[in-house]
């Protein structure tokens, strides 16, 4: 295990900007030709999510190294003064790294940092990214990937133990992300979303660490006797993604706990206004299906998003 400092820069006042990686590499195995898995997490630096999982991947990887046959490089931290300032943008210029790619020397700090990063995955076979959604909604442990890199990428996410995939037409294609410029340069790329904004969710991290270990099992990058049991996931090929939006300004009150696979017409919850005690309005399932979406900050103004359902297509006229 070694950690390097893969980008660096002055602060005005005598403070240093700078972002790690930690190599995992095969007792015994170097030189040859190995593959290798880069996994990244903390762009946006009010996500933390992403940090558990590679926490415990990393201590996995303490306890078992001699299991490995591939190279791990672990980014926990791309925006470390975000995550210092629970600021989702790179601070100091507001700049949404996830939009800064791919990057030069020449350009602003974001710019360069977004660029030493791509340098230093590519060549990766596989990136994952991970995400973990804003303060306002929570979301079960899914990926999102491109339609345009879908042959690639979408056999891999089946593996990956998650509950959901969501895959994005072309059009939509935000070309200025880390996924998108790695799957150009030739590494598999996969954008996980899962949890909440500055939280940690312990069963999602775990989840997420038997995907993510069940996957290297499977590309020959971990030598594993164990049988990792891994979830179905709901994929966006077969049927449509609902929208449900808030119809009243209110204090949204859930009447699930999680994330689950709900029916038609069960109740999602309720906008009510604590200063008269009346219920204003009652959400219920357009659609049987995954609840993979679900609001988690409780104030709410009409049309915001409340919660999100993959279900099959209603037959109905
Ligand atoms: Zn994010």
């Amino acid at each position: 295990m070694k950690t390097t400092e893969i980008f660096t820069s002055q602060l005005p006042v005598g403070e240093k900007l700078s972002i790690k990686r930690t190599r995992f590499e095969p007792l015994n195995k170097k030189g040859k030709n190995l593959k290798r898995i880069s996994i990244v997490s903390g762009i946006h630096g009010d996500e933390l999510e992403g940090q558990l999982v590679i926490y415990l991947l990393a201590k996995w990887l303490n306890e078992n190294i001699e299991k490995l046959n591939a190279i791990v490089d672990i980014y926990p931290a791309i925006n470390p003064l975000g995550i210092d300032t629970i600021t989702r943008s790179f601070p100091g210029y507001d700049i949404d790294l996830n939009r800064a790619f791919p990057g030069s020397e020449n350009e602003f700090l974001p710019g360069q940092v977004v660029h030493a990063l791509a340098q230093d995955i590519k060549g990766s076979d596989i990136a994952i990214d991970i995400h973990s959604s804003n303060i306002f909604l929570r979301e079960i442990p899914q990926i999102r990937i491109n339609k345009q890199f879908s042959k690639e990428t979408l056999p891999l996410a089946k593996q990956l133990n998650c509950d959901f995939i969501w895959i994005h037409d072309a059009v939509t294609v935000l070309e200025a992300t880390f996924s998108h410029t790695l799957n150009l340069l030739g590494t598999k790329t996969l954008v996980v979303e899962m949890g909440v904004g500055m939280r940690l969710t312990k069963e999602y991290g775990d989840q997420l660490l038997i995907g993510i270990l069940n996957l290297m099992k499977k590309q020959k990058m971990i030598d594993c006797t164990e049988k990792f049991e891994i979830r179905k996931p709901f994929s966006s090929e077969k049927g449509e993604v609902f929208y449900i939006n808030a119809p009243k300004s209110g204090l949204f009150v859930p009447s699930l706990d999680h994330c689950e696979i709900i029916e038609k017409n069960q109740k999602i919850g309720e906008i009510v206004n604590p200063l008269t005690g009346e219920v204003l309005s009652e959400l219920f399932a357009p659609n049987g299906g995954i609840l993979f979406t679900l609001r988690e900050y409780p104030v709410v103004y009409e049309g915001s998003l409340l919660a999100r359902i993959f279900g099959e297509k209603c037959e109905e006229n």
